[in-house]
This record gives structure tokens, sequence and C-alpha cells, in this order.
């Protein structure tokens, strides 16, 4: 595996909550989805009813699990959080529910890679709020019927298409995520080294914010990075030659793209001749699996215009030749 972006120490992760905005007015970008989202907080706290249950979409690191924090704050009430591949059974599913207190937050991240029995359990939990738990066993088993408060579910995935239908049909709401801008970037790094106590130049952080990738979580990521080097080499100051350095060392290009993305380009390039190229087919000559491409770097790529699908394949386009300085022909 050579993920690059992927990767997380638990030092980045203590940091990561650190950073994380608490309310809706400190969270930057998303605009529509934030207008959205406070009305729909404002009119189900107006009606002091709980909220419609949410599902956030879109790549990793872009703030959904932060959205379903701020909601519980936003309405008062307590969070608990899980994921997909961490339930393993129907009575685990049963339990987190029946502990959940009226109006409550259940986060539950990569919500499409629940198993089917854990879903089944949700459905009648997130419709009606019951759900039916069978006590004993063989033929002294019998079933019983449960009743939930009125918790709101959000559910995060990177991939929204694996959801099953009856799961996506029972959220009320939907949102996507996309990539940030530079401007929204920049705005987020400052306010991260605000918390951070770190001092970056405004340029620097323009720099900073054009090579994250769209993405909050990488953002905040390199500028611990660039953080640790401007204290070890320079007197703590980051300056524009520090951001460059850095991101030159970790081998950042000036787009943001990794390692990992350019070995995604140059194999489409050198191996299949630019492409078309099947996604399996590329991943299995990468030594990638195909849904962290699907999930991680396809959707960087197909935003910046380096990749197209076809219904052949993936392709390289003319701005990835130009961009990588290959010519075409080669
Ligand atoms: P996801 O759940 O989509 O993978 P997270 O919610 O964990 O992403 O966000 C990753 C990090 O990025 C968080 O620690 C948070 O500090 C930061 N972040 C994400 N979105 C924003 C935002 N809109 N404004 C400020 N910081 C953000």
């Amino acid at each position: 595996r050579r993920t690059l972006n992927t990767d997380i120490s638990g030092e980045d992760i203590k940091i990561e909550k650190s950073l994380r905005p608490v309310y809706l007015s400190e969270y930057i970008g998303q605009e529509r989805l934030k207008g959205n989202l406070q009305i729909s907080i404002d009119a189900a706290k107006r009606r002091g009813e709980s909220l419609d249950h949410i599902l956030f979409y879109g790549p990793p690191g872009l703030g959904k699990t932060t959205l379903a924090g701020i909601i519980a704050h936003e309405m008062g009430v307590k969070m608990k959080a899980t994921s997909g591949p961490a339930i393993e059974k129907p009575g685990e599913i049963a339990a987190i529910l029946n502990g959940l207190s009226e109006g409550d937050v259940l986060f539950i991240d990569e919500i499409h890679r629940l198993n089917r029995q854990v879903e089944e359990v949700l459905y009648s939990a997130m419709e009606d709020f019951y759900i039916d738990v069978v006590i004993g066993k063989d033929s002294g088993s019998r079933s019983v019927r449960i009743n939930l408060p009125k918790f709101t579910l959000v559910g995060a995935t990177t991939r929204a298409g694996m959801l099953t239908a009856p799961l996506r049909d029972r959220f009320g709401i939907s949102y996507k995520l996309d990539y940030y801008t530079p401007g929204e970037l920049k705005e987020i790094i400052i306010r991260s080294s605000e918390l951070l106590d770190v001092d970056i130049n405004e340029d620097a952080a323009s720099d900073l914010s054009k090579r994250s990738r769209g993405t909050p979580r990488i953002a905040n990521r390199l500028l611990k990075r660039v953080r640790d080097y401007a204290q070890i080499r320079f007197d703590g100051v980051i300056t524009k030659d520090v951001v460059s350095s850095t991101l030159d060392l970790m081998e950042i290009d000036s787009l943001g793209l990794d390692k990992g993305d350019k070995s995604i380009l140059e194999t489409i390039i050198y191996k299949f001749a630019g492409g078309p190229v099947g996604i399996d087919t590329l991943a299995a000559s990468l030594g990638e699996d195909a849904g962290t491409i699907e999930d991680v770097y396809e959707p960087f790529l197909l935003q910046q215009g380096f990749i197209n699908r076809t219904p052949r394949g993936r392709v390289v386009t003319e701005a990835a030749y130009k961009h990588l300085g290959v010519s075409m022909g080669e």
C-alpha cells in the first residue's frame, strides 16, 4: 500500500480534534449546504422536534464528521459516534440505539459499510423509531418491540452510490460536500494557525491553500508539517520559502498533487498509453485498492480536469500531460 493521504498518526488525530469547528458560524465554506442546514436546524428547534436524518457524502477530510458534531451542538443534544465497519451484529446496533436520548445525534461514518442485518435494524428505527429484538433461543425465542426516542441519524459516506436504496430513502436530507476553494482553505489555515499559535505569513497561507488538494484535513496536516520545519530550520515563522521547501520535500507539487496522484497519472500514461483503462486493471497495476482510487484520488483528479471517465475506462487529459511536462506521444 502506498496511500499517502490516508495515513493518519495519533498526533494528527489529536490536532484534528482540537481544530474542529464547534458551531456552524465557525465552519468555513460549503455555503449552500450551511445555509440549508441552518434553516433545518432553526425550524426543528422552533417546533421543538428532532432534526430529520441527514446524509453527508463526498471525499474524505472535507468536514462530514465535523458537521455531525456541529449539528449536535447547535441542537443542544449529545452525539454518539460510530462507523459502519465497527458494528458487526444486529444486537450491537440495537444496544447503541437503545442508549440514545430524545433528540440525540447518532453519527455513523462509512455508513455504506454496514452489513445487511445491521442495516435492516436501522430501517424501522429510522422510520418509526422502534426496533424488534429477538430474545431467547430456538423454540423459546420471541420478538420484543422496543420503542426508541426520536433521534437523528447522521450518516457519512465517501460513496453515496454504495448505499442501498432502502437506507438512502430513509434519509430526509442529503448533502454533497465539495472540494474547497483556495480562498476558503486559506481562511481555514489562518483559523487553524491561530488555534495552534503558529505565525504564518499571508502569502505563505495562500501558497499552502493551493497545495492542499481542496481538503481541510490535508491543509491542517500540511500546516503542522510546515510549522515543524519552520521551528527547526527557521525562526518559527512560516514564510513562502518554508512552505515551498517543506512541500517539495514531501513531494507535493504546485497544485497539491502528491505521489499517489502522480503515480496514477503516470501509470495511465506509460503503461496504458494514456488510457482508457478500467479501474480494476489500474488498481492491480498500482498495487492499490480500487475503492481507495475511486474515493480518494479520482475525485480530485477529475475535479482538476486531469482525467476523464469514459465508458471504456479512465483517460488522462491533455492538461495532465502538460502539468507533468510529458509530451503526448511518449
Ligand atoms: P470527514 O469526516 O469528511 O472525513 P472531518 O470532519 O473529520 O472530515 O474534517 C477533517 C478536519 O478538517 C477536521 O479536523 C476539521 O478541523 C477540518 N475541517 C473540515 N471542514 C472544515 C471547515 N469547513 N472549516 C474548518 N475546518 C474544517
